[in-house]
C-alpha cells in the first residue's frame, strides 16, 4: 500500500493524537525527498523501533543560502511514495508533505540558533545552514509530536547540532543516529549524487576511498594529524575538485583536540585561516571523526567516518 499523505499540520495532529491515546510509539524520519536506500534504512529502523512512522518530505528553503541548489533540488514525490510502498507492509507509514506556506506562514519570524557544534566545518562554509535545519527540525518535532526521530550519520554534524538543541531546549524526543548507507563501490548514497556526470560519479569515489585509507592508517597505529590529512588530501586532489575541508576532530565537539604545552600543529582547515590552528594538537586520540566536504565538479559532497568508538 502507498503510504497515506498528509499535508496539513492540523490533520497530522489528529492522527498522532489518536495514536498516542492508544499508547502507540511514533517515529519520525525527516527528509527532503528524492528518497534512496539511505533514507529507507532510517525508515526501516523506525519501523523496528516504533509502531507508526512519519516520513516528512519537505525541501526546506531556510537551510539553503542564495546561490545554492534549492531551485534545482530534485522533487520526486510520486517515486518517493512508490519506494516507501516497498516497506509499508504493515500500513503504518504516513508521509507528511507540507507546503512551504504550511511550514512558513506569512509573518513567520522565529529561528533556532544553535551554538557549539553548528559553528565549525559546515558552519564555516554554509553559515546560515544549521539555523534553517534546526528551525525546521524543531517545527517537525512539534508538528509530529514524535517519540523518537531517526537521522543518518551521513550528516554527522547535523545530528550533533540536533542533539545540542534537543538537550538545551528540553525537547521531549529521542534522537537515533543510523549508519551511512553506501553504494556497492563505497559512494555514500545522497540525493545529490544524481547531479554527477558518469565521470564525476567515478571521481567521487575518492571521498570514501580516502576515508577507508585513513581508517586503515589509524588502525595500524597512526595518530599523526598531518600525516592522515596529507594522505587524504592526496587521494582527494584533482583539478576538478575543490576541497572545502578535511577535518580530524573530536566526534562530540567537532573540534580538533587542543595542544598541551604549546606543542602545536598547523593542519586541518589551515587554508581557511581558522584561528584554532594555533593550538591544534599534532596528534589525536580515539574516538576520532574524520569529515570531508568536497566539490566534485559543481556538486558538493560530504562524507565521514568515526574510528575507535
Ligand atoms: P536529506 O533528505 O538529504 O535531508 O536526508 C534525510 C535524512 O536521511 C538525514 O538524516 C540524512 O542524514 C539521512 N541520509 C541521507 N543519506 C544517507 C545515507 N547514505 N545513509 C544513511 N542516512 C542517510
Amino acid at each position: 500500500m502507498k503510504p497515506v499523505v498528509v499535508s496539513e499540520c492540523a490533520e497530522l495532529h489528529k492522527i498522532v493524537h489518536s495514536l498516542h491515546l492508544q499508547d502507540l510509539r511514533v517515529g519520525l524520519v525527516p527528509t527532503m525527498g528524492a528518497l534512496h536506500d539511505g533514507h529507507l534504512s532510517l525508515v526501516r529502523e523506525s519501523l523496528k523501533q516504533s509502531d507508526f512512522t512519519i516520513v516528512s518530505i519537505f525541501v526546506n528553503p531556510t537551510q539553503f543560502a542564495p546561490g545554492e541548489d534549492f531551485d534545482k533540488y530534485p522533487r520526486t514525490l510520486q517515486s518517493d511514495l512508490e519506494l516507501l510502498e516497498t516497506v509499508n507492509e504493515k500500513e503504518n507509514i504516513f508521509v507528511f508533505a507540507p507546503t512551504a506556506g504550511e511550514m512558513y506562514p506569512k509573518n513567520f519570524d522565529t529561528f533556532v540558533e544553535v551554538g557549539g557544534p553548528s559553528k565549525p566545518l559546515e558552519g564555516t562554509f554554509r553559515p546560515t545552514h544549521f539555523r534553517g535545519v534546526a528551525t525546521v527540525v524543531l517545527k517537525l518535532f512539534n508538528m509530529t509530536q514524535a517519540d523518537v526521530a531517526f537521522f543518518g550519520q551521513k550528516d554527522f554534524q547535523q545530528v550533533q547540532v540536533i542533539r545540542q538543541f534537543v538537550r538545551d531546549l528540553n525537547v521531549p524526543i529521542k534522537i537515533k543516529m543510523c549508519p551511512i548507507r553506501r553504494e556497492e563501490d563505497g559512494l555514500a548514497m545522497s540525493s545529490r549524487n544524481r547531479y554527477l556526470s558518469p565521470d564525476a560519479r567515478q571521481r567521487a569515489l575518492c571521498l570514501s576511498r580516502s576515508l577507508r585509507h585513513a581508517e586503515t592508517l589509524i588502525q595500524a597505529g597512526c595518530r599523526d594529524r598531518a600525516v592522515i590529512e596529507a594522505e587524504i588530501r592526496a587521494i582527494l586532489e584533482h583539478p576538478q575538485h575543490k576541497i572545502d575541508y578535511i577535518a580530524i576532530v573530536n566526534p562530540d565537539t567537532l573540534l580538533p583536540e587542543e595542544a598541551e604545552n604549546g606543542n602545536t600543529g598547523n593542519v586541518g582547515n589551515a587554508e581557511n585561516g581558522n584561528a584554532l590552528n594555533a593550538s591544534i594538537s599534532p596528534t589525536f586520540t580515539l574516538p576520532v571523526a574524520i569529515l570531508l566536504a568536497v566539490r566534485v565538479d559543481d556538486t558538493r559532497l560530504i562524507d565521514n567516518i568515526v574510528v575507535g568508538e
